[in-house]
Formats: structure tokens, sequence, C-alpha cells
């Protein structure tokens, strides 16, 4: 936590020193960093990701959620902030951080959101609070990686403009993660071709891109994991699993597994965890995904 904040804060120095050094020198509009590197935050970890991805060596990446925290509920201190105010171009995605969404200039921020087709949000309980996704789409688009892809396709885009010396690399790295992205999809489409069940229970309903795109069928018990669902909607959830041949309740890292475990329970299933990769998994994207892909199989029984 202190070493997070104290860099935040001497990015944050080095940039006001950065803008008057060009102020002065009459030259530049986007804020650089240190050796004249575009300054690019992140928003959180697979936005973090894919930015890193695209940037290369060209542009400095600073994250604004860090490991370990839930994202949803993330608060931003003064510094962050300032470093969104400063910085060349901020990635988020509106509706997964309203202090994000607050924060951010329009003409220096982009929202990946924009760049693919939305699924509406589910629906829940009537009178449901619905923090951290008040908007009408939901957000959770980076599980699907073909939608991924187009996203680095477009923010390839977006760093040439704001960089443009280095516009071609922006643009091939773009092009090297979209074409990664578009492996892992394939690996996905094989591996959850063939399975015993294609019903998807998870505690904190973060998959419905991912069921989309692999034709899986998502019953979330919440759609924010901060919020405990009621018990009609437990044992809602725990007739739809039986009726399906649910054998797994998924749970996930960051989020107590209560909820899924007493579900479990009445359904006589187990539970797994299935990463919604809102924080930074011990690998990066590819390797979790990749992880999640082998707990599904297992979890739906694929035979592929
Ligand atoms: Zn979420």
């Amino acid at each position: 936590m202190m070493s997070g904040f104290s860099r935040s804060y001497a990015v944050g120095l080095l940039a006001g020193a950065t803008l008057l050094t060009t102020a002065a020198c009459g030259s530049g509009s986007a804020e650089t960093a240190a050796g004249g590197r575009p300054e690019v935050v992140a928003a959180f970890y697979p936005l973090q990701w894919l930015t890193e991805q695209v940037g290369g060596s060209d542009a400095h990446v600073t994250v604004l959620t860090a490991p370990g925290v839930e994202p949803h509920d993330l608060e931003l201190s003064i510094q962050q902030v300032t470093e969104i105010q400063k910085a060349a171009l901020t990635v988020y995605i509106k509706g997964v951080q309203p202090a994000v969404d607050d924060a951010v200039d329009a003409d220096k921020s982009f929202d990946a959101a924009t760049a693919v087709t939305t699924l509406p949000a589910s629906g829940h309980e009537e009178g449901e609070e619905e923090h951290g996704h008040e908007v009408s789409y939901d957000p959770h688009l980076w599980l699907d990686p073909t939608r991924l892809a187009t996203i680095a396709a477009k923010l390839g885009e977006r760093l040439a403009a704001a960089d443009p010396a280095h516009a071609q690399a922006y643009k091939d790295r773009a092009a090297k993660t979209a074409g990664a992205l578009g492996t892992l999809d394939q690996e996905f489409a094989k591996g959850l071709s063939t399975c015993r069940t294609k019903s998807l229970v998870t505690a904190h309903e973060a998959f419905g891109y991912l069921a989309d795109r692999y034709k899986l069928k998502q019953v979330g018990i919440t759609l924010d994991p901060e919020t405990e669902p009621s018990p009609a909607r437990i044992s809602e959830v725990a007739k739809l699993a039986k009726a399906e041949g649910v054998t797994t309740i998924f749970t996930e890292s960051l989020v107590s597994p209560k909820v899924a475990e007493v579900l479990a329970n009445e359904v006589g299933a187990k539970t797994a965890v299935l990463d919604p990769l809102e924080s930074r998994p011990s690998g990066d994207y590819l390797s979790a995904m990749r992880d999640n892909l082998k707990t599904l199989q297992t979890a739906l029984g694929c035979t592929a």
C-alpha cells in the first residue's frame, strides 16, 4: 500500500515537472514521463495487461487498482486523480468503477466499452442495489477474448494518436496482441465444444461475455460481489442448478465463498474458483484465462 502510494505520488511529481519543462519549451501536447514516454493510466488489471502489451516500451503504464483490491469499490486518492488529469490517456470501462468514471476527462480517455458490442446487464431481483454497475450494459467485457482483441486494435489507434512518433509500433503490438487473443479464443471454442452441461453457476455474475461467446448459460447468484443475495434468490438458483445437472458452483478469490458454499450445500455440488480477472492474477491475462478454461472443462464435463 505504502509503496503504491509513494510511487503514484512520485509519478505525479514527475509529470508535474515535465509539464513545466514542456510549457517552457512551448512544445508537446500529451504529458510525458521521464524519457519522453507518454503516461498511460489503466483502471484495473485486464486493461493494464492490454495497455502494457500494446504500449510496450514506448508508453509508461500505471494502474489505479492495486493487486488484491476489489475494483468495483475503488476510491481514488487525490494523487490518483492528479495522475489521471496529467496522463496522455486513461484506459477504463465505464460502469466498472464509478470513481474512475467521474475522474476521467472525455478527451484524454478511452472507454473500452465503446469499442465493442455490449450485452445488456442481466436481470436481478427488483430493488437490488447494483453498486458499481450503474450502466445498462454488463461491463465485464474483458472475459471474451475476441472483444478484448477488438479493444486492443482500437487502443493501438488511440496510443498512436497520442504519440505519433511511435504510431506504427503501437499498431504492430496491437495486432500481435489481438493475434494472441485470437489463439486463446480458438482454445476456448474447442475446449468447451462438447460438455455434459452448459450451465455456469457463479457467485459473482461476471461471465456473461464468456458465456455468450462459448454458448454457455450463466446463472449468477449476484452481480455485485459486495451484496448478499436473499434466501429466495439462493433457493431459486439452487432449483435451477439441480434441474440443469450442475455439479460445481463457481466462486472467486477476492470475494468470500460463503454464498457459493451455502448454495453448493443445498445443491449437493462442490465449489471451484473461476477468476473474473478483476485483479492481477499470479500469471497474466492469458495464463489465468487458460486456468479458467481447465476449471470449466472439469466442472462442465467437457471432453474435447
Ligand atoms: Zn464485477
